[in-house]
């Protein structure tokens, strides 16, 4: 027998509808790229991403569509979010910090028909646009007067031209909650970047968790400044989020330097914040070398890459601002964990408390974790035993866009859905802590952006001193991790540090190129052959970057 209640579908329009409706004189206030602040409500952001719908319509744009954005986070890449979705067309969302290789492919895979860029990323897009296959017009995200005159890309439109003369009384369709949202592509170990593809149900039950108070835990009181980019996983969900509960947001633009971080923070009250931790570096080290307080923050979530203890320290005792660590994947939506204290830790020791806190956290509903040994057998919760990180949930992936990256699940013996490996080694404790303690994915990430070792290391294999090349990623203050090349010379060869570099500089982005090299006499392998990566980061374990 079913329920007999109302079968009404999840979908992203009904946020901003929600927020316009219930919290219209909310504001959304943006740096803009042009230069200066541009502030307006949930009601004027609903008119214009209605607009939006409206003229991506009179383009021709059909649901199902994909719209490419190159964009910081502002309020036209806000209005894009729920334009797009909302008239069923996918917002892909695109890191412009990726390699121009890297992004002509992605834009060609997904197949985009339009592409919205901030003013600052034409210039890139202008040398790249001869190859984007299914790109009909470019959209310059600005006003005509902002716009440079000189530049050199066929069909460009101006964003508020194209919605200017548009009414902004479009009617929201309803569709299937499943029906694809939003994409954004990850890059993998090796090989090309896969596309996730989320839907409006996975983004609306992704927001109603997030929202919990023992994961984001925002409401109408909040003011939220999302550092984390919008083309970082949405954002980590905040623009969806926001809006459902009604918080005031706040864009950060192009400028995430301690000092202009700093000013938005203390002149918009802001009350909840979140980013990969080399941002909060520089913010620490800004309001440290001009001793300045918080008055407003009290929450930052810190994920992406693992919270430095000192970094959680800081916050609390020198700011006062309760730190949130917060572990998970674009593959997640992203939202996997969060740690928030139990009840019963008020009363424990101070040193054991803080153990607790630099964990990755708890799951909220909506999320089921397991650790498995090699042979998948599932490992005990007590907080010692550590295996490959499964997971499974209503916004976790369940394949690739276009079915590229393999059948990535692995099967659960007793049913109750497939199960998502995570590619990170983790323990859970008793109370459902989960701690991140190794990588079984070969990647490395510097600053929040992801670094292939196995490309490096075919990089650097392709010198012909080298016989074998390894690369591990090695703490860093300021990056987190940076890539450390390990090298077995073929016998009787010459070759140095400087050379190498000098060699890879050549075939590797510059902020790929390793902080050191170290020579060894040889590399250790796995019975099967592999480069045995645990016993390199074992003896390296002392090690310290000279860039450190
Ligand atoms: P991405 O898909 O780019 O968001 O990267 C997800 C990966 O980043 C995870 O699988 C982890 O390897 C890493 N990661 C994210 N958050 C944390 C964290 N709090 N601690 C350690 N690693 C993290």
């Amino acid at each position: 027998m079913f329920g007999l209640m109302q079968d009404r579908p999840l979908l992203i329009q009904q946020l901003i509808d929600h927020a316009a409706q219930n919290h219209g004189d909310t504001e959304i206030v943006s740096r803009t790229v042009e230069g200066g602040i541009h502030r307006y409500t949930y009601t004027d952001a609903r008119v214009r991403a209605k607009k939006m719908a409206e003229a991506l319509l009179a383009l021709g744009i059909e649901p199902g569509d994909r719209i490419g954005t190159l964009a910081w986070n502002g309020y036209r890449h806000f209005e894009l979010y729920y334009g797009i979705s909302g008239m069923g067309g996918v917002c892909h969302t695109i890191n412009p910090r990726l390699f121009p290789e890297q992004i002509v492919y992605i834009v060609n895979h997904a197949e985009d028909q339009l592409l919205f860029v901030d003013l600052n990323l034409l210039p890139m897009v202008e040398k790249l646009h001869s190859q984007f296959k299914t790109v009909r017009h470019v959209v310059a995200m600005t006003d005509r007067a902002h716009l440079p005159k000189d530049v050199e890309i066929p069909n460009l439109l101006v964003y508020e031209e194209l919605i200017e003369g548009q009414p902004g009384t479009y009617e929201w369709p309803v569709f299937d909650e499943r029906t694809a949202s939003s994409l954004c592509y990850t890059s993998g170990t090796t090989g090309n970047p896969k596309g996730v593809l989320y839907s409006h149900r996975s983004t609306v039950l992704h927001a109603y968790a997030a929202a919990l108070p023992d994961t984001l835990g925002i409401s109408a009181r909040s003011v939220v400044l999302p550092v984390v980019p919008m083309f970082h996983v949405n954002a980590w969900g905040l623009p969806y989020t926001a809006a459902m509960v009604g918080a005031k947001l706040v864009f950060p633009g192009v400028a995430l330097d301690g000092a202009s971080l700093y000013e938005l923070f203390e002149k918009e009250k802001v009350s909840f914040t979140a980013g990969v931790p080399t941002v909060w570096l520089a913010l620490l080290q800004y309001m440290q070398a001009n001793k300045l307080k918080l008055s407003t923050v009290k929450y930052a979530v810190i994920g992406g890459s693992a919270a430095p203890p000192a970094m959680i320290e800081a916050f609390d005792k020198e700011y006062g601002v309760e730190v949130l660590h917060a572990w998970g994947m674009s593959e997640m939506s992203p939202l996997g964990s969060v740690n928030h204290p139990k009840a019963k830790h008020a009363e424990w020791p101070e040193k054991d408390r803080f153990a607790v806190r630099l964990k990755q956290g708890r799951p909220p509903y909506g999320v089921e974790m397991k650790i498995v040994d090699d042979a998948g057998n599932e490992l005990p919760r007590d907080g010692k035993a550590f295996g490959d990180l499964l997971v499974r949930g209503p916004w976790i992936t369940n394949g690739y866009f276009k079915g590229e990256g393999g059948n990535v699940l692995r099967p659960d013996r007793h049913g109750g859905g497939d199960w998502f490996p995570t590619g990170d080694v983790a323990t859970i404790d008793p109370d459902g802590y989960m701690q991140i303690t190794d990588r079984s994915k070969d990647v490395i990430k510097s600053g929040g952006e992801w670094i292939s070792s196995i490309d490096l290391e075919n990089a650097a294999m392709a010198h012909p001193a080298v016989a074998e090349a390894a690369v591990i990623g090695v703490a860093h203050p300021k990056w987190d991790e940076r890539p450390l090349l390990i090298v077995q010379k073929k016998p009787d060869a010459a070759i140095d540090k400087a050379a190498l570099i000098e060699f890879l500089s050549t075939r590797v982005a510059k902020w790929w190129l390793p902080d050191d090299v170290q020579f060894v006499e040889a590399i250790p392998h796995t019975a099967t052959g592999k480069i045995l990566k645990t016993r390199l980061r074992e003896d390296f374990k002392a090690y310290k970057l000279p860039t450190a």
